[in-house]
């Protein structure tokens, strides 16, 4: 059941006004037709609106955080429950901006996984190595202690809910992208790297997605690639021709 999938990360970007505007846009460009899943995440002020706002399309809505802990005394925090209750079955996860400037941990990001799939939510789990790994040849490395240390710990039947997306952090808003064979190489080693923990048959389903500076001038040849099966996109995300042209080249 492995999916095409188009995700728009907003990050800390667009007001109530402009959510409207944007999500107005989308449901005028977006292709009906896609057999891609198409996601977007808006801030949390903003999700309760976009789900009522996207009834009736095509285009799914996700949190782009969430604690770990069910409900209690964490000022600032957003649970599980409340995202349900307002309709959010989806949430991204250890994002790399999440991991550096708010200091999440592996460790924090596998208690949220566990959290988000206690409560019958999908993750987007978001992972990938930092400039100076790649330039020491240390991403594989890297890449697979976040994945074993962050994920690892889940169930066979919990995959149904998990979509990987690899985020090398040296192409996140920086315009430099990793290129179609370097983006291949290492979903191919993700791939591999989840069947030689759970089989092939989970590993074959899980859609991997690429996200770092896609744009619709280089989409279609990322998506190309036999393991990459969508993207996790920032700033093309935020303008609708760009995102809409993004879906239509998957
Ligand atoms: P950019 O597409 O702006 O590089 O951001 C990617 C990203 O972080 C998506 O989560």
């Amino acid at each position: 059941m492995r999916q095409k999938i188009v995700a728009g990360n907003w990050k800390m970007n667009k007001n109530a006004e402009e959510t409207e505007d944007l999500l107005n846009e989308l449901i005028d460009k977006l292709p009906e037709d896609t057999q891609a899943t198409i996601i977007v995440a808006p801030s949390f002020v903003n999700l309760a609106s976009a789900v009522q706002h996207l009834e009736f399309t095509n285009i799914a809505v996700a949190a782009q955080n969430m604690h770990q802990t069910d409900s209690g005394a964490f000022t600032g925090e957003v649970s599980a429950d409340m995202l349900k209750s307002v309709g959010v079955n989806t949430v991204i996860l250890g994002h790399s901006e999440r991991r550096s400037y708010f200091g999440e941990t592996d460790a924090l990001i596998a208690d949220k996984t566990s959290t988000a799939l206690r409560n019958d939510m999908t993750v987007i789990f978001c992972f990938g190595e930092e400039l100076e790994d790649r330039k020491s040849g240390n991403h594989f490395n890297i890449v697979e202690n976040q994945l074993k240390d962050g994920l690892f710990h889940i169930s066979d039947s919990d995959w149904e809910k998990i979509v990987l997306a690899y985020e090398p952090v040296w192409a996140i808003g920086t315009g430099e992208t990793a290129s179609p064979d370097q983006a291949q190489e290492m979903h191919a080693f993700i791939r591999e790297t989840v069947r030689s923990k759970f089989g092939s048959t989970i590993a074959e389903n899980v859609s991997i997605l690429y996200g770092g500076s896609v744009k619709p001038d280089n989409s279609k040849e990322i998506f190309s690639k036999a393991d990459v099966d969508g993207g996790l996109i920032g700033g093309a995300a935020l303008k609708a021709s760009d995102f809409a042209a993004i879906v239509s080249g998957i």
